[in-house]
């Protein structure tokens, strides 16, 4: 089934073509239709299965020819939980408008940065990626309407829950038009997003798409046992020895982060820390740097796990496990991405071992282990 028999217009086939994608993902094959003929949707389905533009291309589709509204009253509110996901989002959307005979106007709105320009970009906007606690602030100063949304999409939903946004959300979802289309889409279909479900959809196709497992083994998984003392020189030797030019490394603290980038760069390899303890300029550029292969190692808290889309990162590296078994496979999954081989390294800490086991075991995936005792970690 190719693109172009969803019926979508030749300035988004065009778009799709340079964008070298060749054919619809497995997710997008169900949903572009599904959204196209303006029905509700729960999809479940795992980050980097291509899950934006399987709706930003039908909303865009469907946003052309419709009649314009009256000015701050957005059309189309994607809600999300985080800000560098909010950026991405309407990143996707501008790409995906550019060529389109009818300009749609798209804007990121999140907190953590000044509200000024935000009210004022929100001038004749039609799409409003927003994350929650702002958009209310914006809402509040009648910088934006909600009462002509036509769509609402909860993108990383279940993320949000865990988030404590219920209240937020509640607050958002009484200022809508009862009457609209709702997308809602989640890695995984928890009890607490079974009730939001049914507070929020009408009727909905419900698509899932369980490639998870298929990205899991893509994954080239190795874990180090390795002693508390032993981490930063073994996290120097693997980086230098096996001349690794970017790679994502987890802490679980804000400060470990900082300390890990801080040897790092002591050691003489390029690395910055980015948490939600950093402003958002600072998170902005950093992540800007790493994408764009200019910055060498990126360390970071899970902020960064779940939504961030960095193409063909090749390595991963868990400086410090996860709790959550869940978190490792969402941390892990910002490899392997769209189909790409990626490698995930885990320093497993005599502590770790059993938390380490649990992990493997709810993967359902055995994790090769090499004992760092045995390498020659001196110099490093
Ligand atoms: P997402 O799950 O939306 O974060 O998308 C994951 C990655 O897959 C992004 O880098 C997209 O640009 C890419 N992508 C999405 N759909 C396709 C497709 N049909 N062909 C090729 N790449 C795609």
């Amino acid at each position: 089934m190719p693109f172009s028999s969803f019926g979508l217009s030749p300035a988004l086939l065009n778009l799709l073509a340079e964008q070298n994608y060749e054919q619809p993902y497995p997710i997008q094959k169900e949903v572009i239709p599904a959204v196209l003929g303006r029905t509700d949707i729960l999809g479940i389905a795992p980050t980097g299965s291509g899950k934006t533009a399987s709706y930003v291309l039908p909303i865009l589709s469907n946003l052309q020819g419709s009649s314009a509204l009256k000015n701050r009253h957005a059309q189309v509110l994607v809600l999300v939980p985080t800000r560098e996901l909010a950026v991405q989002v309407r990143d996707v959307f501008i790409l995906f408008g550019t060529e389109l005979p009818e300009r749609i106007k798209t804007i990121a709105a999140y907190g953590g940065v000044s509200i000024n320009p935000q009210m004022i970009g929100l001038q004749g906007v039609q799409v409003l990626v927003a994350t929650p606690g702002r958009l209310l602030e914006l809402v509040d100063s009648n910088a934006v309407h909600l009462s002509e949304i036509e769509t609402l999409v909860l993108d990383e939903a279940d993320k949000m829950l865990n988030l404590g946004f219920q209240e937020e959300m509640k607050r958002i979802f009484t200022l809508l038009p009862k009457k609209r289309q709702n997308l809602l889409f989640s890695a995984t279909l928890s009890e607490k997003l079974a009730n939001i479900n049914q507070i929020v959809l009408h009727n909905p196709v419900v698509i899932k798409i369980e490639s998870e497992r298929e990205t899991i083994d893509l994954i080239e998984q190795t874990g180090y046992f390795v002693t508390l003392e032993k981490k930063g020189p073994l996290l120097r030797y693997i980086i230098k020895s096996r001349e690794l030019k970017q790679v994502l490394v987890f802490t679980s603290s804000t400060f470990q982060a900082d300390n890990v980038a801080d040897k790092l760069c002591k050691n003489g390899i390029d690395a910055v820390s980015i948490h939600s303890k950093k402003s958002q300029g600072a998170r902005t550029e950093a992540l800007r740097e790493f994408k764009t292969g200019r910055l060498r190692v990126l360390v970071t808290t899970d902020l960064l796990a779940r939504g961030i889309d960095i193409e063909f990162l090749p390595q991963v590296i868990n400086y410090e496990l996860p709790r959550s078994p869940k978190d490792y496979i969402h941390r892990i999954g910002r490899t392997g991405r769209a189909e790409n081989p990626g490698e995930a390294i885990s320093f497993v800490a005599p502590e770790d071992q059993h938390h380490f086991r649990i992990i493997q075991k709810k993967m359902g995936k055995w994790v090769t282990m090499i004992d760092s005792a045995n390498l020659d970690l001196k110099g490093f």
